[in-house]
């Protein structure tokens, strides 16, 4: 490890990765560390993603790809279940990675382009001058080296501690984390090319429990419920043992992985004096499904040019930085989750009754030319009761 850097990444997830790879390839030298000994493990997702969100960053791969999904399905808490299939959504739904290959592929690429990697290489503090970063403290191996960067990217996920140290007020409000467990089954008797959510408050109360086949009777079998909801005998991990008590009896279980999704806002500044803070360090994942993939990859991506442009211009100041925080929220991502973020907070107060009314409602319409709009004007039509609190959501799209 050397002792200065033009960019210091930390943490080796897709947002790290990305931005290590779009330095590098510029011909920055960056330095990627993370804390973990192997890149993409343990596995703490449900490793879904849009096709073409994938395919706008790297060709799919049948290494990393372990399903082509088909179709979804929606349950409804009196167990109605509406299916969304590509004929009637009008595109191709999406894969369930293997992430563990997936993550290590992308780090690898990131080493390819001349980024130097390391692995069991924690982060420990930031180096601040004059109330800026300036590098970082990293301990590998029992050794503490001092790294000094002219740009630091904090890429270090949801536990994200790296831009707090530096002064960045990064908390989700305890109602806005979900808190998430998921068994990697086998033995399951599902369909392999549909992925499968459900809704309601006594299977998922404030968020949703899924299904997502790997092949050959596998599954990652999860669910997320809203941080408030949790409790002694009602936390996330007793929805899903009783719901896999009933729905899968005879699955066997392979994994069990624990952890959080924010669904809060995006962080108000994912800039700084020499630093920028991607995926979900910066809190940009998806408010309804958790889902930050495509999120850390976009930002991560961003963030790597933004560094070069500044790093050539010789300027590293949060003014010259701040193109990177502008672009990605006036983006379709961006927009995307100011919108899903009023969606959400709407759909977590709903009771059962209206949940299930909202399903069947959503079942009879014709999918073809679907936009969240055109969702919400046939909801209110087919549910006058919800009028007023839908007028107040489509005042915001
Ligand atoms: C149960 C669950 C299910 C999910 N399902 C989906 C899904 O189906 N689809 C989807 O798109 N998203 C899903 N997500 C979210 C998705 O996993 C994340 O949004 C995504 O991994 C974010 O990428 P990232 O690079 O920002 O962070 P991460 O992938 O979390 O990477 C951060 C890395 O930083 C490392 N690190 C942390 N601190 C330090 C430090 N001090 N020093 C060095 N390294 C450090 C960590 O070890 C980690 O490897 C799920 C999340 C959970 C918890």
């Amino acid at each position: 490890m050397k002792r200065r850097y033009d960019m210091l990444v930390v943490g080796g997830g897709p947002g790290g990765a990305f931005a290590a790879k779009t330095a590098a390839e510029k011909g920055l030298s960056v330095c990627l560390v993370e804390k973990r000994p192997a890149i993409g493990t343990p596995v703490r997702c449900a490793e879904g993603i849009g096709k073409e969100l994938l395919t706008d960053f790297l060709p799919p791969d049948p290494k990393w790809i372990c399903t082509d999904i088909e179709s979804a399905e929606l349950v409804a808490p009196d167990g109605f279940s509406m299916l969304l299939e590509p004929s009637k959504a009008g595109n191709e739904i999406g894969y369930v990675l293997d992430r563990k290959v997936f993550d290590r592929e992308l780090v690898w690429k990131a080493a390819e382009a001349g980024a130097e990697t390391y692995v069991k290489a924690r982060a420990t503090a930031p180096i601040m001058r004059d109330g800026a970063v300036a590098g970082a403290v990293i301990e590998q191996h029992g050794k503490r080296y001092e790294i000094d960067a002219d740009i630091v990217i904090a890429a270090d996920g949801i536990e994200s501690k790296f831009a707090r140290w530096a002064g960045i007020d990064t908390t989700v409000p305890y109602r806005e984390l979900e808190t998430c467990a998921q068994y990697l089954m086998t033995g399951l008797d599902i369909d392999s090319t549909r992925t499968s959510f459900y809704l309601g408050n006594e299977v998922a109360p404030a968020g949703y429990l899924w299904i997502f086949p790997k092949g050959d009777g596998t599954a990652n079998v999860g669910i997320g419920i809203g941080g408030g909801k949790s409790g002694n005998g009602h936390r996330a991990k007793d929805y899903l043992d009783r719901f896999i008590a009933r729905r899968f009896p005879n699955g066997k279980t392979i994994e069990l992985i624990i952890g959080g999704v924010s669904v809060c806002r995006p962080l108000p500044s994912t800039v700084a004096d020499n630093m920028l803070i991607v995926g979900d360090a910066a809190r940009i994942s998806d408010p309804i499904t958790g889902g930050g993939i495509y999120n850390a990859m976009y930002t991560g991506r961003l963030a790597g040019e933004t560094a070069v442009t500044a790093i050539e211009a010789g300027d590293t100041s949060r003014d010259a930085l701040m193109p990177y925080d502008t672009t990605w929220r006036a983006s379709k991502m961006g927009k995307a989750i100011d919108r899903n973020y009023a969606i959400k907070e709407f759909f977590t107060k709903l009771n059962d009754e209206k949940l299930n009314s909202i399903v069947h409602s959503i079942s009879k319409i014709n999918l073809e030319h679907f936009s969240t709009l055109m969702l919400l004007k046939e909801i209110m039509k087919a549910n006058p009761s919800l009028l007023l609190e839908l007028r107040h959501l489509r005042s915001l799209l």
